[in-house]
């Protein structure tokens, strides 16, 4: 016998769209092999939990059945590339999309280990002929991220990522994409040297340009990046190793030709905007909050079940946001008024959702995920209703603030951009890091350690009540708590504290 062995998978789902079938087939696939819930994940992909080892290859055949697939969702590569979650918002949105799902295929690694190992595909895997034209013998230091934005909405968190690309729009078309570099969110406790970073936009770039602009960076990381110390591999170290004038030229060289200048471009929120929006071709999508990120019928909230009849019923698309959050696009009138009853009748249209919540996000941690040191998805949803009582008290429970919790400091829930941000400790503990704003632009900073529940709900009363009285007509949270100075302002990341 065997210990009980139970994963985690992760599919690849560039710009997180589905058809309705597809989320069928994945709905199927949770109830046979995993633990009948799906978790929406920050980077627009599934992830299922609790398969056992030995329906392993069973689940990702499954998943390829749908013709999706688990390739690169995980390890030294490009990840899962993030869009803007709406492309049948516009044409321009459709566009974004497209761009995001090339550059996803274009890194994607060529190796055939994956079809041989999970599809029972004939063995061909040979050293010699088994080339990887991106990534080498060696593939990558680390994992790589990369996002597309189309301002003024940051929803992809752009700045957090490896690579950003900032959509830029003239004439109503897009006419290029300012490029970032940089950014991640991971660090590691009493290890000065790892830090949250902010990407940093060094150019513009032509669609015409944007993959070859993509693949060009990663080379760059390839070649560059540090091997000895998986900690401090990521590309934001590798660019504060080298400087990021040397960075560029290096770029410039394996590109043969230099960016022009960025653009201007202003991003006005990050997060996802809930409700009913109708779409330049007259269609409709609902943007649903998910709490976490989980999909599950609990407690007469049926909406797993609700979303399975959806998709039993309209021929548009799920797509998977970056906030943990699911749009239902692209269906008519006459289909629109059907998701509405059907979700009327699971008990899932809630009743008005606090500003705070629909702006939380929760990594999985704790049961599930083994570097977790505390809890997230299943606490942080308790925690905001005891803020939601302060904020109450002060008529502020409209009031949009992004609060984020992760279970460890590798920061998958991107807590370091959020204006109240939580990093489990311990146990029952959690860092309390105030002051991002609330486009994703400003990383926050260290505000108290250690904190169990009592101190978080004490720290935070009285600088809640302080905003409420003298916060300055339309001013966000985050930057109140930097203007009375609570926090000082992080400029670099390197100056972060743990
Ligand atoms: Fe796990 Fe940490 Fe990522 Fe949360 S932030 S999912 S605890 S690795």
């Amino acid at each position: 016998l065997e210990p009980a062995y139970s994963f985690l998978i992760r599919v690849r789902l560039p710009g997180g769209v589905v058809t309705p079938k597809q989320w069928l087939q994945m709905d199927e696939i949770s109830e046979q092999y995993a633990n009948h819930t799906l978790k929406l994940t920050t980077r627009q992909a599934f992830q299922l939990h609790g398969v056992i080892k030995s329906n392993l290859k069973k689940t990702i055949q499954g998943i390829n059945t749908a013709l999706l697939d688990t390739i690169a969702a995980c390890g030294d590569v490009n990840r899962n590339v993030m869009s803007h979650p709406n492309p049948s918002e516009s044409e321009l949105h459709a566009e974004v999309y497209e761009t995001a799902r090339r550059i996803s295929e274009h890194l994607l690694p060529s190796t055939t280990a994956y079809h041989e190992i999970w599809l029972d595909q004939k063995l061909i895997a040979d050293s010699k002929k088994d080339v990887e034209p991106i990534y080498g013998d060696r593939y990558l230091p680390r994992k790589f991220k990369i996002a597309i934005a189309i301002p003024p909405y940051n929803d992809s968190d752009v700045f957090s990522q490896d690579l950003g690309f900032i959509a830029i729009v003239g004439n109503n078309r897009i006419i290029g994409y300012n490029v970032a570099v940089g950014g991640g969110m991971g660090t590691t406790f009493g290890m000065p040297e790892t830090y949250p970073r902010l990407a940093e936009v060094i150019g513009f770039c032509t669609p015409e340009q944007v993959i070859d602009v993509a693949e060009k960076v990663v080379l760059v990381q390839r070649d560059n990046g540090n091997r000895q110390n998986r900690k401090i591999s990521r590309l934001k170290y590798t660019i504060d190793r080298l400087g990021i004038e040397a960075f560029k030229a290096e770029l410039y060289n394996y590109l043969g030709y230099e960016l022009q200048e960025a653009k201007p471009y202003a991003f006005t929120r990050n997060g996802d905007r809930l409700g009913w929006k109708k779409g330049t071709d007259s269609k409709w999508s609902l943007s649903l909050f998910v709490e976490g990120g989980r999909v599950a019928d609990r407690n007469g909230f049926n909406l797993k079940s609700a979303l399975r009849e959806v998709a039993q019923h309209i021929n548009g698309q799920f797509i998977l946001t970056g906030n943990q959050n699911l749009i239902i696009a692209n269906v008519t009138a006459d289909e629109k008024n059907t998701v509405g009853e059907i979700l009327k009748n699971n008990g899932v249209l809630p009743g008005e959702i606090s500003g705070l919540r629909q702006n939380s996000i929760a990594c999985v941690a704790l049961n599930t995920c083994s570097l977790a040191f505390a809890e997230a998805e299943r606490y942080l949803p308790s925690l905001v209703s005891k803020i939601e009582s302060i904020l109450n008290q002060h008529d502020l429970f409209q009031e949009e603030i992004v609060i984020r919790m992760t279970g460890c400091p590798n920061g998958c829930g991107r807590p370091y951009l959020a204006e109240i941000g939580f990093v489990g400790k311990s146990e029952g503990h959690y860092n309390l890091y105030l002051g991002g704003n609330f486009n994703g632009t400003r990383l926050n900073t260290l505000y108290k350690e250690t904190l169990t529940e009592d101190d978080i709900l004490a720290e935070l009363d009285p600088i809640i009540a302080d905003y409420a009285t003298n916060r300055n007509t339309g001013e966000k949270f985050g930057d109140f708590v930097i203007r009375k100075q609570y926090v000082n302002e992080i400029v670099k990341g390197s100056d972060f504290r743990h």
